[in-house]
């Protein structure tokens, strides 16, 4: 991790602009995220402004846990625990393209790499399996639609077998990242992988809320030249999608908490074509009167995110916490255990 200082020189250099200009633009991102923003992730921000990205330089022998969207040239080590089926997809030109993902881990987290085309031989023929412990060279990072991180190697890249490096087994990396055992942590105690929180919403990051998705596979479409287009099926229909993005306190730490879809529209009770239909300050509306103030029960995953500095849950399931319903099912896990306590 470089100092403030260092950020801030290297930024300079990169833009040529006066450094007391750059702080004040970095300083005025924090206070528009209310403080959420660590000085390098505001300054990733300013230099985004400028065209330039800060983390475009070669990242060495990496902890997954420190990788972040929009990296080029990262290595690290990690252990594969987990191999996708290979899924084949046709391209707009009719080509057949195939794609299998890895699940690789390291003692930080894990994160998919997905090979492509004719690098799905290396699983076919055997080079790499599960349990496999490899070296991943000039990788780029990304975010996918979820939220989730994502790995690919391009034509600079490589991926190698990694000799005398002492990784937890595969087993043991199911079992923490993939098992869904999830328990109940509070803010303050959060790690990444799997987890389940209680706590109350106290702020709705402001936003439009809605996203495009290919009607094909869904993943987030992006704009070109006005015309939304899905990575691997070009200009097809979209539809729209929800995401909300939320500050979660559970008394003893806040966190930001992100979720999609489905589940986002199963909590606000309206659909993402719904709320497409209201001006974006009707939408904001509506979503902070839905939610600020809520107590909610979050499932997801949590992750760091290295631009806000800090860790959040990517929440696959939500409900909000109704008191009696909870000592409802408090008193019938009780009443199950005292019954089979007796029979038994
Ligand atoms: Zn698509």
């Amino acid at each position: 991790m470089e100092s403030d200082e260092e950020v801030l020189n290297n930024l300079q250099k990169l833009t040529n602009v006066p450094k007391e200009l750059l702080v004040e633009k970095i300083e005025n991102k924090r206070k528009e995220m209310r403080g959420l923003l660590s000085f390098e992730g505001a300054a990733h921000l300013v230099a985004k402004e400028y065209g330039i990205n800060l983390f475009n330089k070669p990242e060495k022998n990496l902890q997954i846990k420190d990788l972040v969207s929009g990296m080029k040239n990262c290595n690290f080590v990690g252990r594969i625990f987990k191999i996708s089926n290979t899924n084949e997809f046709k391209r707009k030109d009719n080509s057949l393209g195939r794609v299998v993902n890895l699940f690789i881990g390291d003692t930080s987290g894990f994160v998919k790499l997905a090979l492509w085309d004719k690098q799905v031989t290396l699983v076919e023929d055997g080079t790499i399996k599960i349990g496999s412990q490899i070296e991943i060279v000039n990788a780029i990072v990304k975010e996918n639609t979820f939220g989730d991180l994502e790995i690919s190697v391009g034509k600079y890249g490589a991926i190698k077998m990694a000799e005398n490096v002492h990784l937890p087994s595969f087993e043991e990396m199911n079992e923490r990242f993939l098992s869904g055992k999830v328990s109940r942590v509070k803010l303050k105690d959060l790690f990444p992988g799997s987890v389940e929180i209680a706590g109350t919403v106290v702020d709705v990051f402001r936003g439009n809320f809605i996203f495009n998705t290919c009607s094909i596979c869904g993943t987030k479409m992006t704009d070109q030249e006005g015309k939304l287009v899905c990575p691997s099926h070009g200009a097809v229909e979209s539809n729209p999608a929800l995401v909300l993005s939320f500050l979660i306190d559970d008394g003893t730490e806040n966190i930001r908490a992100v979720s999609f879809k489905q589940s986002a529209e199963k909590l606000l009770g309206i659909t993402a074509g719904e709320l497409k239909e209201q001006e974006i300050e009707d939408r904001n509306k509506f979503i902070s009167e839905r939610l600020i103030g809520k107590q909610l029960l979050l499932k997801g995953r949590a992750k760091r995110n290295k631009i806000f500095d800090r860790i959040e849950i990517i929440a696959d399931e939500i409900s909000e916490i109704n008191p009696l319903e909870e000592s409802k099912s408090l008193l019938a896990e009780v009443e199950a255990k005292l019954t089979t306590g007796v029979s038994g």
